[in-house]
């Protein structure tokens, strides 16, 4: 199967532009990877299928992230994704479970409220962007758009679905983007709206169709011409760990727990949750680890 891409979009008086995706393949191996349970699924797909439409819109090298904190039972959920296409999702509890479905997978409930904060890296450059907005849905699209708003003025629909069959495996992920650039003529935005009122268009129901990114677009833009432009970067889940930083992440163990391991004389094996990836410990590596911690700590 081809890799998919973000494709963009702008409208021919250049005042709207637009970004769409088929994420379906990336969330489901983030699923295979992470082992995600439905409301964890939805969330940490929604989250990369929206920070793969935002870093698209960005420049080479840049990458933006987003950080959804809520009061609910998932914590946070962490999605990050970068202009070339590289999109990766965290969450501390892949495997929540509410008591029952009766709300769905309302993810409302399940992020609660907080904040977005949205970050974004430039290469070369030391101190990322980073603006916090209050959380007005939790339900991701909505939380992003009110960012757009807030932070950059601007004015926009985002669209986010994650199709689950009933086993809660991924079978279509995806979502539309639409921005309002300045400029624009009034008579045009309220077309957008007429047509997302109209048609209420479903994008994992248009996914599970075998819609294209084009056609995920169109019903919004019905009576108002658009066209492609270049973005030829595939779509891939990517993690950027190193051993270096999973050895940082021992360091929070702290000195008497890391003796232990260096007392028991076994090397460790460690996952990075976000990717799956194994590395393994030496003692001699753990050895340094608590020299390290040790010596902070006489500071
Ligand atoms: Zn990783």
């Amino acid at each position: 199967m081809s890799k998919e891409r973000v494709h963009r979009f702008v409208s021919s008086d250049f005042t709207v532009r637009m970004a769409a995706v088929n994420a379906t393949e990336v969330v489901r191996h983030m699923q295979s990877l992470q082992n995600t349970y439905p409301l964890a699924t939805v969330a940490l797909g929604r989250g990369m299928v929206g920070a793969l439409l935002m870093a698209s819109q960005l420049k080479d090298g840049q990458q933006v992230g987003l950080l959804f904190k809520g009061n609910g039972a998932l914590g946070s959920v962490y999605a990050e994704a970068s202009y070339e296409g590289h999109v990766r999702a965290y969450t501390p509890n892949p495997q929540y479970q509410p008591p029952n479905y009766d709300n769905g997978l309302s993810l409302k409930e399940a992020i609660g409220n907080g904040t977005l904060s949205v970050s974004r890296h430039q290469p070369f450059q030391k101190q990322p962007f980073h603006g916090t907005v209050e959380l007005v849905s939790g339900e991701i699209g909505q939380d992003i758009a009110h960012y757009l708003h807030q932070s950059h003025q601007i004015r926009s629909l985002v669209s986010l679905g994650v199709y689950l069959d009933s086993y809660g495996k991924v079978q279509a992920a995806g979502g539309v983007m639409i921005e309002i650039m300045p400029g624009v003529e009034e008579s045009l935005v309220e077309k957008i709206q007429q047509n997302y009122e109209d048609k209420k268009p479903n994008i994992s129901k248009m996914l599970m169709e075998g819609a294209s990114p084009a056609d995920l677009i169109a019903p919004f833009m019905e009576g108002i011409p658009f066209q492609e432009i270049d973005h030829k970067h595939e779509v891939e889940y990517f993690c950027p760990c190193t051993k270096e930083r999973v050895l940082r992440a021992f360091e929070t163990l702290g000195e008497a727990e890391l003796q232990d391991m260096i007392d028991k004389k076994e090397s460790s094996e460690v996952t990075c949750q976000v990717c799956g990836k194994p590395y393994t410990i030496s003692v001699s590596e753990i050895q340094d680890v608590k020299d390290r911690v040790h010596k902070a700590s006489l500071h």
